[in-house]
């Protein structure tokens, strides 16, 4: 029998976090195991032939607006300042994402682009963010049709295809990521820190794990190593059902199908990503040298198609937010409340649509909590 202080199962955000905060503030040893093949989860990037800086798990675009969080991680890295812009191409054009006053103009007629900015603006206020199921409750007729077009055109065809039903089976929470946004701010993200790393996630990820109580085994699966290791903490980012052996069922998630393309060319897109809501059966166009400037001769793209997740055939990416998973869910996460020392992290341990600076910051929250035991442990 192998003993460790601290197991983690997952090299992702919330592992490294926690691996960091324990070796270099409590001093212990920690083992974190991962069974792919690499370091950093699905924040993991690399560096193409082509000199482009590609992100294997499809696009991360740092934003919080949590300082605490951007002044942790600028411990390892250096940033590369970056305001996210995304286009969605409807009726073949490409409109500013979130849906914004902008966007209104570049679809409509003057004139009606013009009465509507006017209505959204004395029903919600200028610089308000509406999620698209709470403007389709308009009872407005000139805002009901402007919500059914954003619907149709925005939401519809890119949720069916992302996630294989409807945004109004989903929690609202879903399609209010990118709400309608009366403003003509045209950026992604309002926070106020947005960045990639400037050497990139996986330079990042190294800075955190350098440290000599920290140990990470790769090609390791949690369920070959459980039976034969004892812990006094284990840290568990992997899928919570799994933990159980799914004894009260199976949680779903989303996969995604990544497709690469490298092109003999400087740009391919005009700009970083362009969502396809009513063409294609892919969501999403990211160029990915765009993300750190990158000057290359040649150009790398990828193109996401969604399917569900399929044990033994693709990976977990997203965990499913609707009201008949999260009560699962809840039966899964008081079994877990139940298990001493065995603490469940991230996407899909907390079976939880995570941003990565959530991720960041529920875990040095975590960890807070367990140094705050120790001290009183020890006192
Ligand atoms: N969404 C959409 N059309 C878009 C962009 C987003 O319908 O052009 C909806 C869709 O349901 C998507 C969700 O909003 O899954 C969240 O989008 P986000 O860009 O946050 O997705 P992520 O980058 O996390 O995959």
């Amino acid at each position: 029998m192998r003993k460790v202080q601290n197991l983690i199962v997952g090299c992702g955000l919330s592992g490294m976090v926690l691996a960091e905060r324990i070796a270099s503030q409590l001093g212990e040893e920690v083992l974190v195991i991962d069974k792919r093949d690499h370091i950093g989860g699905n924040i993991y990037d690399y560096r193409d032939s082509s000199g482009v800086t590609v992100h294997k798990y499809g696009p991360h675009v740092f934003h919080t607006k949590y300082k605490e969080v951007w002044d942790y991680l600028s411990r390892f890295t250096d940033w590369h300042y970056f305001m996210y812009r995304v286009k969605a191409v409807i009726d073949g054009e490409e409109v500013n994402i979130p849906f914004n006053l902008d966007s209104l103009y570049k679809v409509f007629p003057h004139k009606l682009a013009s009465d509507l900015e006017a209505k959204l603006i004395k029903k919600f206020g200028f610089n308000h963010k509406v999620p698209i199921l709470q403007l389709r409750e308009s009872r407005d007729s000139d805002l009901e049709f402007l919500a059914e077009y954003v619907y149709q055109k925005v939401f519809l065809g890119y949720t069916i295809k992302q996630w294989g039903v409807t945004p109004e089976e989903l929690d609202p929470s879903v399609s209010g990521r990118v709400p309608v946004y009366i403003s003509r701010d045209n950026r992604y993200f309002q926070d106020k820190y947005q960045a990639i790393p400037a050497h990139g996630y996986t330079e990042m990820a190294q800075n955190m794990l350098n440290h000599p109580l920290i140990r990470v085994e790769l090609n390791t699966d949690f369920a070959d190593i459980r039976e034969k290791t004892l812990y006094e903490r284990l840290f568990y980012s992997g899928p919570i059902d799994e933990f159980f052996s799914f004894e009260l069922g199976k949680l779903p998630y989303r996969s995604l199908d990544i497709r690469f393309r490298r092109f003999d060319r400087e740009y391919y897109q005009s700009g970083p990503q362009i969502n396809y809501p009513e063409n294609y059966d892919f969501t999403r166009s990211v160029e990915y040298k765009y993300y750190l400037g990158e000057e290359t001769a040649q150009t790398v793209i990828s193109e996401e198609y969604s399917q569900p997740y399929i044990s033994g055939k693709n990976e977990r990416y997203y965990p499913v937010p609707d009201q008949k998973n999260q009560e699962l869910y809840d039966k899964y996460r008081r079994k877990a409340a139940a298990c001493p020392n065995v603490y469940f992290v991230g996407r899909l341990g907390d079976y939880k649509y995570y941003n990565m600076d959530e991720t960041v910051k529920r875990a040095l929250e975590l960890y807070e909590r367990i140094e705050a035991n120790e001290v009183r442990k020890v006192s």
